[in-house]
Order: structure tokens, then sequence, then C-alpha cells
């Protein structure tokens, strides 16, 4: 099955994009790995495929449609959904909008396309605070995570920032008696944990980082021991590219079912049968390639 979809995918000029969390058989397979918005941007940037295979969620793949319009978008189960992405719905975003009128909307990359078209400007984990701490506004609408609002808080005491009541399930397992034991039985290792973990979680690790910003610590830190506070794909990239350093899941192993639902059959079949493509509306394409591209403006 490896052997024809390297074979379809030359037929077709497609590339396949793969995030950080997907099983390591599709890791392996992709020609990017990386976090939603770098798949993203490099999708786009990719000028010879007519094809992107979004290896992820539902949004991410979104986020390559609109950031690639034309190119046919592929993602090989439409049920790989994101149930943080799901907690901050259109209408209720809309109310909140005519409640704080005077309210940038700063909505995180894990959000649905629609929402993102009536957000003021999108952010990643890895520069969210940043984006809050620039936008020309005294208060924020933050969404759809709170730990990671929290994070932003900590770090931009001088906004007024309501955080969206919406969480990851896979980060809210890691516990403040996995973080106890790690430290018991790894006394050296580096606890690094993503922001989407519950602020008790981030109060006692040593880091808090992004996918992208974990592997970059990764590289760059003294440490030859880390515990890993994610979803527990990124372990085989953390693996592969620091063979000299040593990796363990803080606690037991978090796994988001969402994104181990795209097999190495459904890859195969998305590019035999060209499905599931993603098609959005021209007006909440448009406008949420503009909240997309405003990202830049502010980090
Ligand atoms: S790990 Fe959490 S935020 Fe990421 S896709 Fe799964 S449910 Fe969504």
């Amino acid at each position: 099955m490896i052997e024809e979809i390297l074979r379809l995918k030359k037929e077709k000029e497609a590339i396949i994009l793969a995030h950080n969390y997907q099983i390591p058989e599709i890791q392996d397979l992709a020609d990017f790995v990386g976090d939603s918005l770098e798949l993203a941007r490099k999708a786009s940037q990719v000028k010879d495929a007519k094809i992107i295979v979004f290896c992820g969620v539902k949004f991410m793949a979104e986020t390559a449609k609109i950031l690639s319009p034309d190119k046919k978008v592929l993602l090989p189960d439409l049920d790989a959904g994101c149930p943080l992405a799901d907690m901050a719905k259109y209408q209720d975003v809309l109310k909140m909008k005519e409640k704080y009128p005077d309210a940038w909307i700063v909505s995180y990359v894990n959000t649905n396309a629609d929402v993102k078209s009536i957000s003021d400007v999108c952010c990643t984990s890895a520069n969210a605070d940043i984006v809050v701490r620039n936008v020309p506004a005294k208060k924020i609408i933050f969404l759809p995570d709170k730990n990671l609002c929290w994070y932003v808080k900590q770090k931009v005491s001088e906004k007024e920032i309501i955080c969206w009541d919406g969480y990851c399930f896979v980060h809210r397992k890691f516990t403040v008696e996995e973080v106890k034991k790690a430290r018991e039985k790894y006394p050296n290792a580096e606890i690094i944990v993503h922001p989407e973990c519950d602020p008790e979680i981030q109060k006692l690790a040593d880091g808090i980082y992004s996918t992208s910003g974990m592997l970059k610590r990764a590289k760059e830190s003294n440490s030859k021991i880390f515990i890993i506070g994610t979803e527990e794909g990124l372990l085989h990239r953390l693996k592969k590219e620091n063979p000299e350093k040593e990796f363990y899941s803080l606690g037991s192993g978090k796994i988001c079912p969402n994104m181990k639902k795209i097999t190495i059959e459904k890859l195969y079949l998305s590019l035999k049968e060209e499905k599931y493509e993603i098609n959005l509306k021209p007006d909440i394409l448009e406008k949420a390639k503009v909240s997309l591209e405003r990202m830049l403006e502010y980090v």
C-alpha cells in the first residue's frame, strides 16, 4: 500500500502533509511534518503540487484550503474533527461580538473556518501572547482554548482578556500526580508541556511550548532527558531528530483519537479516489484568509 501511495502521489502531482500527532508510519511517508500552520504555509509555497492530502484534523485541512484556494485539498477521513475547535460555534461567537463591540476576537488556529471568518485575527500556540500584545485593542476575546488563554493572560497583563470556555480533552488529561511522579523518577529531566494543559500543570513544568517550540527546545537544551506533556505522536519526531536524547510521555501516553483516524489505508483511498475534498464558501474563505494573514502583521 505504501508503494501504491508513492506511485499515486507522483502520478497525481500530490503532496502529503502530516501533523506532528499523526501515527509514525504516516509521518515517515509525508513530504512535510509539522504543526497545523507550518503545514498550511508549506502547502501554499509548493507551486507544482495540484493536490494536497492533509493528514490531520478538519480545521487544519480547511486552513490549508484557505491559504491554497487553487489546490485540491483532501482529508482522508471527514470524521477527523477537533472537539476543541467545535466548542466555538459561529452563532455564539457572533453573540460575543455583539456583547463586546470594542473587543478584538483573537482566534487560535484550532477553530473552524466559519469562526475564523468572523475573527479579527488568528494566532497559534507559538505566537498567541505576541499577537494579543500587539493588536490595537485593549479588550480581547480569546477563543476557543481557556488554558492557552490563561497562559496568554500571564504574559500580557496589560490587557483585558475574556477567555472562551473551551478546552482540549487530550491535554486536560495530564495530572499533577503525573508531574510529581515524573520528577521523582527522572530528577534530571526537563519537563515541557503544551499551553493547552491545565494551569496547574503549566505551573509545575520547566517550560511551556507549542509542538514546534518543543522540537526547537529539545535540540537547543543541554538536557539529555525530556518529559513531554502533549499528544504522544510528537515523541516520534523528537526521538528521530534527537537520537542521542531520551523522551518520555508525561504519565501515560495521551492520544488524540481524532488524529489517529487517519490510517495508511485511508490515505491510500484518499489519493486513489481523490476524497474527501475540502470546499469552503467563497466569502468564508476570503474573510478567514484575512484573519489568518493579519496574524503575520502582529508577530
Ligand atoms: S489534540 Fe486536542 S486540539 Fe489537537 S486535534 Fe486533538 S482534540 Fe483537537
